[in-house]
C-alpha cells in the first residue's frame, strides 16, 4: 500500500482537462484493505474539513439586491483554478449560475453552496465544470443550460463521479436521486440561438478547448458580459478556435497565465518522431491521454501523419468518442473524426486489451497514469526496454504520472515499482496560452476584464498585461465584484 494514495494533488494547470473518473477509477481494484484505509483517511479529511452542505445555511451569497451594474460572486474558482461556480445578478432580480464543479483532488474540493438559482450555464463537460450540478438539480429544481454535446458527456462523467466516491469512500453532497433528475433538467441550445433567463439575454459561441465548449454572451439591460469559460483560441485536431466579441465586460480563465506554450505544430511533429522511433525500433508507444479531448486528439494526429501504425484505443475514451460522433456539429473536419474512428482499433474485451500489447501505439486512460487501462498496459510493457511511455499533458504534482518523470517509479496496483522505459512528455494543451489570453482580450476590447480560474502566479501575470483599458479585476472566491458599463 503507497502512502501515494492519500496526498492531495496540487492543483495547477492541465489536471483539469482531466477527467476525474480516469484519474481515480483503476487504482481502485486493489485489496478491500486499501479501500478500507482510504475510507477512514477521507472521513477524518472530512470531519476538519467542512466540504459537505447544511442546505440554506452555509452559503456566502449576501442578502441585499443590487443597485447597478452586475454582481458577480464566485463561489469557487475565482481565485484557484476548478471547482468553478459563480452567480451573477443584476438589479432586476435576473440571477444566473455559471458552472459548478468539484476539483478531482484527493480529497476533492468543492465550490461553496449556491444559494437558491433556478438557471445555471454550463460551460463544457469536464468535472471542474459539472461535477455538482446534480446537486443543483436536486436541491434547487435548477435548469441546466448547455450544449447537447455537453449534455450527452456529463451523464457518463457524472455516473462514474459517483461510482469513484463509493470506492474511495468520499462524500459526494449528491446521490443518484439527484443524478436521475439532473439528466432531465437540461436544456440545450445550439452556438448562436439566443435565449432568455429573466430580463437577459443570452447565447452561446464556441470557446474551443473541447467540443461542446461553449463562451455565453449574455445581454443585460445595462451591459453586455463574456463568460469566456475554459478556451482556446488556437485550432486543434477536434475542435476550432473561440473567436472575440465585443463586450463591455469579459470574464476569462487564467489557466496559462504567464506562460507560454510551444508552437502547436512544431510540437505535434516531435511527437510523431518520437512515436515513430520507438516503433521502429519495435517497441510499444504506451500513450496515456485524458478521456475527453486529448484521446481524441492524440489519435487525429497520429492518423493524419502515420496512417500505416496500428494504433488501439482503450478507456473511458473510446464512450466519449462515441457521443462526439453522434453530435458532429461541434466537431472540426468531423469526417476526419469518422475516418480516425473507424481506423483505431477500439479495446473493447480482456482478448482485445491482450492483443494491443502487441500493437505499435496505445492510447488509453488515465492520462496521469493514477490508474485506467494505462497502469494495466504499463504493468506488462515495463519488461521490454523497447517500449516507451509517452506523456501527453501536463502531470500534477503527487500523480503517477509526475512520480514516473521525477522518480522513475509510480504505484502499479498498490506496489511502488520502478519503470526504466524511455518517458517523454509533450505539450498539446487546448487553453489559450499567455499570448492567446493577451491578444482575446484586446479583442473583445471591454471596460473591465476580470481573471479567475488561475493559481496567484498565473493571474498576476497576465493582469499585469492591462493597466486601465480594460480594467483587470482579480476576484476572490465569496467576496462580490460590481462591475459597471
Ligand atoms: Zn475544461
Amino acid at each position: 500500500m503507497s502512502l501515494y494514495h492519500y496526498q492531495p494533488i496540487a492543483i495547477r494547470g492541465l489536471l483539469f482537462e482531466s477527467i476525474y473518473s480516469t484519474t481515480l477509477s483503476s487504482g481502485n481494484t486493489g485489496d478491500p484493505h486499501n479501500a478500507l484505509q482510504r475510507s477512514l483517511i477521507w472521513k477524518e479529511t472530512f470531519a476538519t474539513a467542512m466540504v459537505l452542505y447544511s442546505p440554506g445555511r452555509t452559503t456566502s451569497y449576501p442578502d441585499e439586491p443590487v443597485k447597478e451594474g452586475i454582481r458577480l460572486h464566485f463561489l469557487g474558482g475565482g481565485d484557484e483554478v476548478g471547482n468553478v461556480g459563480c452567480v451573477l445578478e443584476d438589479k432586476t432580480g435576473t440571477r444566473l449560475l455559471i458552472d459548478y464543479g468539484l476539483a478531482p483532488t484527493r480529497p476533492p474540493k468543492y465550490p461553496s453552496e449556491c444559494p437558491p438559482i433556478d438557471h445555471a450555464i454550463i460551460t463544457h463537460s469536464h468535472i471542474d465544470h459539472i461535477g455538482m450540478a446534480p446537486w443543483l438539480v436536486g436541491q434547487h429544481g435548477t435548469l441546466l443550460h448547455g450544449t447537447e454535446l455537453t449534455a450527452a458527456v456529463s451523464e457518463m462523467m457524472w455516473r462514474d463521479t459517483y461510482k469513484v466516491s463509493k470506492i474511495e469512500g468520499y462524500p459526494l453532497a449528491w446521490d443518484m436521486r439527484d443524478l436521475d433528475v439532473a439528466l432531465d433538467a437540461w436544456e440545450t441550445h445550439n452556438f448562436g440561438e439566443w435565449f432568455d433567463v429573466g430580463e437577459w439575454r443570452l447565447r452561446f459561441h464556441r470557446a474551443g478547448h473541447i467540443p461542446g465548449a461553449a463562451m455565453v454572451e449574455i445581454e443585460t439591460p445595462e451591459l453586455r458580459l463574456l463568460w469566456g469559460g475554459d478556451m482556446d483560441t488556437r485550432i486543434s485536431p477536434n475542435v476550432g478556435a473561440a473567436k472575440p466579441l465585443d463586450c463591455d465586460i469579459l470574464c476569462i480563465e487564467s489557466t496559462y497565465g504567464g506562460r507560454e506554450h510551444p508552437n502547436r505544430q512544431e510540437e505535434e511533429a516531435r511527437f510523431v518522431a518520437r512515436v515513430k522511433e520507438v516503433v521502429s525500433r519495435g517497441g510499444v508507444a504506451l500513450i496515456p491521454a485524458f478521456a475527453s479531448g486529448r484521446c481524441q486528439d492524440i489519435l487525429r494526429i497520429l492518423h493524419e501523419a502515420a496512417p500505416h501504425l496500428e494504433v488501439h484505443f482503450d478507456g473511458m475514451g473510446t464512450r466519449i468518442t462515441q457521443h462526439w460522433m453522434n453530435n458532429q456539429q461541434y466537431i472540426r473536419d468531423p469526417i476526419g473524426l469518422e475516418k480516425m474512428w473507424r481506423w483505431a482499433r477500439k479495446v473493447r474485451s480482456k482478448a482485445d486489451r491482450k492483443k494491443a500489447l502487441e500493437a505499435d501505439v496505445i492510447v488509453t486512460t488515465s492520462g496521469m497514469l493514477d490508474g485506467g487501462p494505462a497502469i494495466w498496459y504499463l504493468n506488462r510493457l515495463r519488461h521490454s526496454l523497447a517500449n516507451a511511455v509517452l506523456l501527453t499533458g501536463y502531470q500534477a504534482e503527487g500523480s503517477g504520472g509526475r512520480s514516473l518523470l521525477e522518480n522513475r517509479k509510480l504505484p502499479i496496483f498498490g506496489n511502488l515499482t520502478q519503470i526504466d522505459l524511455e518517458v517523454d512528455q509533450f505539450q498539446l494543451s487546448n487553453h489559450a496560452g499567455h499570448s492567446e489570453l493577451e491578444t482575446f482580450v484586446r479583442d473583445c476590447g471591454p471596460k473591465h476584464v476580470v481573471f479567475f480560474h488561475g493559481d496567484a502566479e498565473a493571474r498576476i501575470a497576465i493582469a499585469a498585461e492591462f493597466s486601465q483599458h480594460p480594467t483587470p479585476q482579480l476576484p476572490v472566491n465569496g467576496t462580490p465584484l460590481v462591475l459597471q458599463k
